[in-house]
């Protein structure tokens, strides 16, 4: 099957119940048992729910996986993932990464004695010269949020495949539609559901994929034991948003390859960072790994200070200026002080979030509208 057929059928069966073409919304907690022990396969809802299995079976379907399992938000899935680890062993992750992942991981984690490491994932002998006996886990996010790096999965997953590690990819930016990151080598793929999977901004959902048994079998332990899992609800909005992910994703694509352009060309941008852009520094990789550049791309003003960039951003009115990415409708962010405030100032600035960086979820308006109002704001 391919992928702009998974995206509707991938791991869908007719549900036996009335023959419904649409996957139902199982809103039960608890399902009757005929004796002790004797049942459907479903006993109580944080452990299995119909709706939950049909998405965790697309989950597998969009990403070539074996297996999918879905959770209340993108980090309750990277939480299960660390929750596979044990006090003293240490993770190899981007200074490039999502700001609640950098949250969790040295707020929540650190404390349980397990151990970041935060390098650029560019170099391999540094991602190497940071492997010991303790490293258990490289954690790639690609293309990074926000400043749109984009790292090499083929040479990473090497890396972990000769030192015995569990390579993980964060594909939420790319979307299943962009890059398969199991077929590049990668162990385990993780996706916030919350953006381009479910794309209607109306869901908050995580998801990973995976092939290998005895992870999976350890990932549905961490799932029913720790419980945070999504809601019939949230399953269905989200197995409802995946079947138009492929005609979402083509249309973001070059929305965002227009806007890419035209502030590439504008004389008051500093710097575009698109990967579809030739002047990108890592154009050739993005070209090797991905089929198309993505909807999301991120810029800067010349010498604007941190005034002028938020009342940039309060002149865009397609643009909302808004958290979170991915969804229909175009978005706009200032990452220093929003998505990235938590990660400390220095730290920020050395991975080039500065105060006059601005973020684009680039939507699937009509493009001309979306230049026009971003010609507006430039007045
Ligand atoms: C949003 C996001 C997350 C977190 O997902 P939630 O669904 O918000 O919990 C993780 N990684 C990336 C790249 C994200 O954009």
């Amino acid at each position: 099957m391919k992928f702009n057929t998974k995206t509707i059928h991938g791991g869908q069966k007719i549900d036996p119940a009335f023959n419904s073409v649409m996957q139902p919304i199982y809103q039960t907690s608890t399902y009757a048992q005929q004796r002790p022990g004797i049942n459907k396969g479903f006993e109580y809802s944080r452990t299995h729910n119909p709706t939950r299995t049909a998405l965790q079976n697309s989950f597998a379907s969009l990403e070539n996986a074996k297996y999918g399992v879905a959770f209340s938000s993108g980090l309750a899935a990277i939480d299960a993932i660390v929750k596979l680890l044990s006090p003293g062993d240490e993770v190899i992750s981007t200074n490039d990464l999502y700001g609640g992942t950098f949250r969790l991981f040295t707020k929540i984690f650190e404390k349980y004695g397990v151990k970041f490491h935060f390098t650029s994932l560019h170099n391999m002998t540094d991602v190497e010269s940071l492997i010991n006996e303790n490293t258990k886990v490289i954690w790639a996010e690609t293309p990074t949020n926000p400043m749109i790096n984009i790292f090499d999965i083929e040479a990473l997953s090497k890396i972990s495949r000769s030192n015995n590690l569990l390579f993980v990819v964060d594909n939420t930016f790319a979307s299943p539609y962009l890059q398969n990151p199991l077929n590049l080598g990668a162990d385990m793929v993780m996706h916030s559901a919350t953006k381009y999977l479910a794309g209607h901004s109306d869901v908050v959902l995580g998801a990973l994929m995976l092939n290998d048994d005895k992870i999976a079998e350890k990932l549905y332990f961490i799932q029913n034991a720790s419980g945070a899992v999504p809601g019939p609800q949230d399953c269905f909005l989200t197995l409802r948003g995946i079947k138009t992910l492929h005609v979402r994703m083509q249309r973001h694509c070059e929305n965002a390859l227009k806007v890419a352009h035209f502030l590439y060309n504008h004389e008051m941008v500093e710097k575009v960072y698109w990967p579809g852009l030739e002047s990108h520094k890592n154009h050739k990789v993005a070209k090797k790994q991905m089929s198309d550049f993505g909807g999301m791309l991120s810029f800067r003003i010349k010498d604007f200070s941190k005034e002028q960039t938020i009342n940039f951003l309060e002149k865009l009115h397609l643009f909302t200026l808004a958290e979170s990415l991915g969804g229909v409708e175009s978005l706009c962010g200032h990452p220093a002080t929003m998505t990235h405030a938590s990660i400390p100032k220095e730290e920020r600035e050395k991975s080039g979030v500065t105060a006059s960086l601005i973020r684009l979820s680039v939507g699937i308006e009509d493009a001309d509208d979306l230049i026009n109002d971003l010609k507006n704001a430039f007045l």
